[in-house]
């Protein structure tokens, strides 16, 4: 598909977190995960009805994203990519468009440009990764039981080779978050443990969103919903006890010299990780930081 523009100023959550705007490569998304909130945006996620009927099925690039990056990017931005699909889909296997938007960022830098995904794919170009300033990965990781990741998220890569992807890329020099979201049925203490143990740095994270919590737009689709029926997983999708699993990370990231933030907070941090910081780097945090490292 031609696409008329490829950055979108920001509204919402992604705007509260701090960035400018969103850079969307294709229109839906391979992994298909369960609780994927972007079909139920609907229009305003900038979907066509086949896209949200048949959400996961197909993907439809945006064969000129380089050529308009060319275009529209600034010094001045803040870019999030992306809000509505992953841009290291399974279906980037063949298409490699990603190669050619991260030469096209490398060429004419933005302020920071983000990079949301769940795909190792995005080893594939560590390299131009590594040619962009200010670039920073946030990599899912929703749980720690494989068993959970197989049921919500049956097309996305399993949680090891996750982990091993952050490793990697931190090895590599690549700012890498481990972003617990949508945090799924997990054992929380042992998420943050390994979450840190890869990243090195503090976490980042959401719940899954119910309408107790988020009264209005995109929220979890009905297939989690129905999975967490039958797997007697409802309590993940209570507010008060989401509340509780947050509180049991942050307090065992806390442990280990780390931070973690939920919301636009949460999200701020791949702004500038300087200004939300959770807590002051005293000398037993960078004392455990070492450790960890
Ligand atoms: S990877 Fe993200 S955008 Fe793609 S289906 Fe899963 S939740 Fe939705």
């Amino acid at each position: 598909m031609i696409a008329r523009s490829i950055l979108s100023p920001t509204t919402g959550f992604i705007a509260e977190a701090g960035f400018t705007h969103s850079l969307t490569p294709a229109r839906n998304c391979t992994f298909g995960c369960t609780y994927c909130y972007v079909p139920t945006l609907g229009i305003y996620g900038g979907l066509k009805p086949d896209d949200w009927r048949r959400w996961g099925q197909f993907t439809t690039f945006k064969d000129n994203a380089a050529e308009l990056l060319a275009r529209e990017l600034g010094s001045h931005q803040t870019i999030y990519c992306s809000p509505l699909v992953d841009p290291y889909q399974p279906a980037e296997v063949e298409r490699r468009l990603m190669p050619q938007i991260l030469e096209a960022v490398a060429a004419n830098p933005p302020h920071v440009f983000v990079i949301q995904t769940r795909g190792p794919l995005i080893l594939r170009d560590v390299d131009l990764l590594k040619k962009i300033p200010r670039l920073r990965v946030s990599f899912s990781i929703t749980t720690n039981r494989e068993e959970v990741r197989r049921m919500y998220e049956p097309h996305c890569a399993p949680i090891p080779e996750r982990l091993e992807a952050i490793r990697v890329l931190r090895a590599a020099g690549v700012e890498t978050y481990a972003t617990l979201a949508p945090l799924l049925p997990c054992d929380p203490e042992e998420l943050a443990a390994l979450a840190i143990e890869a990243s090195g740095r503090d976490l980042i994270g959401d719940p899954l969103h119910v309408r107790a919590t988020k009264r209005h737009g995109a929220t979890t689709r009905e297939a989690a919903f129905r999975i967490s029926e039958v797997q007697g997983h409802g309590e993940w999708l209570d507010a008060a006890f989401q509340a509780e699993a947050v509180e049991r990370i942050a307090s065992a990231a806390r442990k280990l010299g780390f931070g973690f933030d939920t919301g636009p907070r949460g999200f701020a941090k791949l702004v500038d990780s300087s200004t939300y910081e959770s807590n002051p780097e005293s000398d037993s945090r960078r004392r455990l930081r070492r450790a960890v490292d």
